[in-house]
């Protein structure tokens, strides 16, 4: 008879936590963390859902927070997301692209996502518009506005943001859902508040005019609870869902 092992014996011998783990873990850590900032509004954590921002992972850490129970995935470059989608084809997820989009990108966003959330300008709408293929569902948009107007930055200028929703409201293969925005870096709370604040005014002053919007992307591994305290309904999270920086 083989001598008795204690289980505490095993564990020297087997690695304390496989990369799956490690995503379980860390998902369960942003979800505390989504959870306690919606609370703290008064708001359902239910209602604000989490986008992982994937870009320069591989398929295997993607699998592996998908397993995990993750389902919305965020990429950012489309040659690289295409390589992804196709590794992963099995799997169920919901495609968001978070990136700038580029004219002779918005075939294969139109084609290959289900969210395009940096829309900043009608020709690149049009074009998502035309693109988007009859046997697939619309395509749900978020409008980028430059809140800090930023010179050198994506997204459309605070006043011209009516005229675009508006705009974007009569494209049929579109559904515009809402707002995103990319504040610039902030380290106090107060000034990524302000950012988020302002993209959340122009948000209710829009619906106030009628527009049926539901959605407000903003909030990121370092600011994501000052978002939620604004408003947030998407949260779009990188560098604190995976081990290794993207
Ligand atoms: C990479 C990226 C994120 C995630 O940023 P982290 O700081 O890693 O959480 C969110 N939004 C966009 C548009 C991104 O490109």
């Amino acid at each position: 008879m083989a001598p008795a092992v204690s289980p505490s014996a095993g564990a020297w011998i087997m690695s304390p936590s496989t990369p799956d783990d490690n995503a379980a873990a860390r998902l369960e850590a942003v979800r505390v963390r989504i959870a306690a900032a919606a609370l703290a509004s008064d708001r359902p954590p239910g209602s604000i859902t989490l986008v992982a921002a994937s870009k320069a992972q591989d398929p295997a850490a993607i699998r592996a927070l998908y397993g995990a129970g993750q389902r919305h995935f965020g990429e950012s470059y489309v040659q690289e997301a295409l390589r992804k989608r196709e590794a992963l084809a099995d799997l169920d997820i919901i495609w968001h692209f978070i990136g700038a989009i580029q004219s002779n990108k918005s075939r294969d966003i139109a084609a290959h996502f289900a969210w395009a959330h940096g829309v900043d300008r009608i020709k690149i709408a049009e074009r998502l518009n035309a693109q988007r293929p009859i046997a697939l569902p619309r395509l749900n948009v978020c409008i980028q506005v430059n809140v800090g107007a930023e010179p050198q930055k994506a997204g459309v200028e605070p006043a011209a943001l009516p005229a675009l929703a508006a705009a974007l409201q009569g494209l049929p293969r579109l559904r515009l859902r809402g707002l995103m925005t990319l504040p610039p870096p902030a380290h106090a709370a107060e000034e990524q508040r302000r950012h988020f604040r302002e993209l959340a005014a122009a948000f209710r002053d829009l619906r106030s005019q009628g527009l049926d919007l539901d959605t407000l992307s903003m909030g990121m591994s370092d600011d994501l609870e000052a978002a939620i305290a604004e408003g947030a309904t998407v949260v779009r999270v990188g560098t604190a869902l995976f081990d290794r920086r993207g």
